[in-house]
């Protein structure tokens, strides 16, 4: 397959050929933990499955081609792959993060690598001066999250990158909510992109899985090294599982992402719902980045009631096509109250800080048909009325 292929083609083939013994279209489930050598310390490529195994192998190799990267490597989940990129700071380091982090990056900063001595600024990265003031002599990452969760807002990656690069500072992107259909990071000048494989790229709710994707040998070696000192890699059947999803990955996003459009117009227009949270919205503050940045809206859309906490709760538990649970990304449609699930965590006053209120209402848009997703957002928000 050239280099060149679309997207749609790397998706299939990329990393992918017949099994030479039996032709097999499918990548074998290599199920073993180890591999004969031909002497001591002759191996054929593989020589114990944490450090490789060929069906993660092709994995790595599709997800770095959907990228345009050079390398991926894979991991047990998005936290391991992101836990082997801080493993690569030392005490006394510092790190430039979004204030609106995946809760879960948020606590492994926080409650993990503290610990060490490593510190961090949580800054609103669609602000660049606000980035560009809290970057110090000792900072050596700059984590983001385009679009960021829940309240979908952009980073510009161009920018961020390149600030980065003036200073040797290391740019790493979350691109688990746009996937690398709708953004690639590395085109922007980002260093490291991180996937939770659990989302979009495995698609089907089946799996838990993480990757990254750079382009630089030296930095891959380093990861690599970690990857394989930390020991969250993933199994062989977990890796087939994503790459069986990666091959709709293109189909499955714009249909994903023109259901969200249409029920982010349908919220807008909506008299009960005050605000809407959709990239792909003309009324989203950094639609012209959007545009820029980004193939489509994408599939996640949040929108704020103006109601209490238990009147949005009530709301979510009347939806009969959308199901209420965390994660996303899945075919199926998701809803989420992120003050009593995905973000309880957060103290109340610091999210009315970082602007979202106890109405707000998060949706995974799934790819069942459209029709049924709007009659559905609209029982569950007449349920106010009753
Ligand atoms: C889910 C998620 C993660 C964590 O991934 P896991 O696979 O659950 O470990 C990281 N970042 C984002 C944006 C996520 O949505």
């Amino acid at each position: 397959m050239k280099d060149t292929a679309g997207f749609g083609t790397r998706a299939i083939h990329a990393g992918q050929s017949p099994d030479p013994t039996t032709g097999a279209i499918m990548t074998p489930v290599y199920m073993t933990s180890t591999y004969v050598q031909e002497a001591p310390g002759v191996i054929k490529g593989y020589d114990y499955s944490r450090t490789c195994n060929p069906t993660r192998t092709a994995l790595e190799q599709n997800l770095a081609a959907l990228e345009g990267g050079a390398h991926g490597l894979c991991f047990s989940s998005g936290m391991a792959a992101i836990n082997t990129v801080l493993a690569l700071l030392k005490s006394g380091d510092h790190v430039v993060a979004g204030n609106d982090l995946y809760g879960g990056t948020y606590r492994l900063c926080q409650t993990f690598y503290a610990k060490f001595g490593v510190s961090f600024s949580f800054v609103d990265m669609s602000d660049l001066d606000a980035v560009a003031g809290a970057l110090r002599p000792e900072t050596k990452l700059v984590m983001t999250e385009s679009p960021s969760n829940p309240l979908l807002r952009l980073t510009d990656l161009r920018a961020v990158a390149a600030m980065c690069k003036e200073r040797g500072i290391l740019a790493m992107c979350d691109n688990t909510f746009a996937t690398p259909y709708l953004q690639t990071p590395l085109a922007y000048g980002c260093d490291i992109v991180i996937h939770s494989v659990t989302k979009y790229l495995g698609g089907h709710s089946d799996v838990v899985g993480g990757a990254l994707i750079v382009n630089d040998d030296d930095l891959r070696q380093r990861l690599a090294h970690f990857q394989n000192t930390i020991g969250g890699t993933p199994g062989p059947m977990d890796c087939f599982l994503v790459l069986r999803g990666t091959k709709t990955l293109h189909v499955r996003m714009e249909r994903h992402a023109a259901s969200a459009l249409r029920i982010a117009e349908a919220l807008e227009a909506h008299p009960r719902v005050s605000r809407v949270y959709y990239p792909g919205l003309s009324s989203h503050p950094q639609h012209d980045l959007a545009k820029r940045q980004m193939r489509n809206g994408g599939g996640m859309v949040s929108f704020e009631l103006d109601a209490s906490v238990e009147d949005a709760m009530r709301v979510c538990s009347n939806f009969n096509v959308f199901a209420l649970a965390e994660s996303l990304g899945g075919v199926e449609s998701l809803v989420d109250h992120p003050v009593s699930m995905t973000h309880g965590a957060i103290p109340r006053e610091e999210r009315i800080k970082a602007g979202f209120q106890d109405g707000l209402i998060r949706l995974s848009v799934g790819i069942e048909d459209v029709e049924d997703l709007l009659e559905d957002v609209d029982r569950a928000i007449a349920s106010l009325d009753g």
